[in-house]
């Protein structure tokens, strides 16, 4: 392994999973729905198989039957205009979207500033671009973890390229909001950044959170590449089925670096994703009403067991504090955990630089159903 990966090892979703199953735990670690989306949609994606559509290589920048769909959801739901053609691109899952970006954009040495904790892949796909990180991190406070204007501020050098932004914001739940947004788009303007914003939990937002594309913000249309996810936003994660929206200049670049990671990806899920993207509010509001609910059954029972619970505003995701159950090192927790309790859940630590920053954070996922979730709640409750 060479140099640039070898800090990386076994991603911890893959660690965690295997755990899971050789310990026959309830598994709220690795983010993943335990009820697959729509039947209407997969059944699209069996009228697809067999009628031979997407059997072969699609065109590489996705069919354009999902590309015109993807750019309706993108006016329909927040009213930016993309031409299918040329300013949309679909790629295998928000993983390639990710790697592709960084992959076209940075120059060796560039640096990306990112909001620490963060979901791992970034870490992986700026070292794989020769980029260095810039963690910004992000502070509790008052039940939610928030970004300091200031330091992201202050993290901007010369060097500086790209800010790489999450809102909905994996691990931590913290959903960006106007003001922050606001703050964001006028340093990328006023220091010439170029912005990646991973917005894959777009649709899971909750209360009063409000998810707003930083792409809407004055001068961030063409600075900025958005990139979302079949697999979040319709429980689909197995088919790979993301997507990348920008201006026509950063969507040929991400499609320079995509076509020799995957060339292309999952041709009949392209067309079922297409009818998904056309589904109606409802359905948007059912799957956000649900995941709600879930929100809420699992962050009660975990302040029942005794963790600190922070507030999810958006994503499937609640990030804990371990220390009033007398636990500091949440690697340590996390290990014995499914011993202990049966259950998985997932470091935050892994998502930091600086390790110490995160150590007493957990995080659990709470995308299951009910009866997992409460199964899980009382045998965390026994801790
Ligand atoms: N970004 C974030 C913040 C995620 O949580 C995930 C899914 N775990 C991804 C990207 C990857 O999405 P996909 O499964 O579409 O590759
Ligand atoms: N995004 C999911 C999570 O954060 C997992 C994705 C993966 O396994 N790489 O848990």
């Amino acid at each position: 392994l060479n140099r640039r990966l070898a800090e990386f090892g076994t991603t911890i979703f893959a660690e965690m999973s295997a755990l899971a199953l050789s310990t026959g735990s309830i598994n709220l670690g690795q983010g993943f729905p335990d009820t697959d989306g729509p039947e209407e949609i997969r059944e699209a994606a069996v009228r697809a198989l067999r009628d031979g559509r997407g059997n072969q290589y699609p065109p590489g920048p996705g069919i354009p039957e999902l590309r015109t769909a993807i750019a309706a959801h993108q006016e329909r739901r927040y009213g930016l205009t993309h031409d299918p053609d040329t300013e949309v691109l679909v790629t295998a899952g928000a993983t390639e979207a990710i790697a592709a970006a960084l992959l076209a954009l940075l120059e060796p040495g560039d640096e990306v500033i990112a909001l620490e904790p963060y979901y791992d892949s970034y870490a992986a796909c700026i070292a794989m671009a020769g980029g260095t990180r810039v963690p910004v991190t992000l502070r509790p406070s008052e039940r939610s973890f928030r970004l300091d204007l200031d330091e992201l501020r202050d993290a901007v050098t010369d060097r500086t390229r790209l800010l790489l932004i999450n809102t909905p914001h994996n691990p931590t739940g913290t959903v960006l909001t106007r003001e922050e947004l606001t703050a964001i788009a006028e340093l990328a303007v006023e220091r010439d950044l170029l912005v990646v914003t991973d917005e894959v939990y777009e649709h899971l937002v909750f209360d009063e959170a409000e998810h707003i594309p930083l792409a809407t913000f004055p001068g961030m249309r063409e600075r900025t590449v958005t990139i979302g996810s079949a697999g979040k936003s319709f429980s689909f994660t197995g088919w790979k089925v993301g997507w990348v929206t920008a201006a026509p200049a950063l969507v040929a670049a991400v499609r320079s670096a995509k076509q020799f990671l995957t060339y292309v990806a999952s041709g009949p899920f392209q067309y079922a994703v297409a009818e998904a993207l056309t589904l109606p509010g409802t359905y948007f509001t059912a799957f956000r009403e649900d995941m709600r609910a879930k929100r809420d059954l699992l962050s009660a029972g975990l302040a029942q067991a005794g963790f600190e619970v922070f507030r999810t505003a958006g994503t499937y995701f609640i990030t804990t504090d371990i220390r009033p159950l007398g636990e500091s090192d949440g690697f340590a927790f996390c290990r014995t955990l499914p011993e202990r309790a049966g259950v998985v859940a997932i470091p935050n630590a892994v998502f930091y630089d600086h390790r110490e920053a995160g150590a007493p954070f957990v995080r659990f996922a709470f995308c299951k159903q009910t009866e997992v979730l409460e199964e899980a709640v009382k045998r965390l409750r026994s801790l």
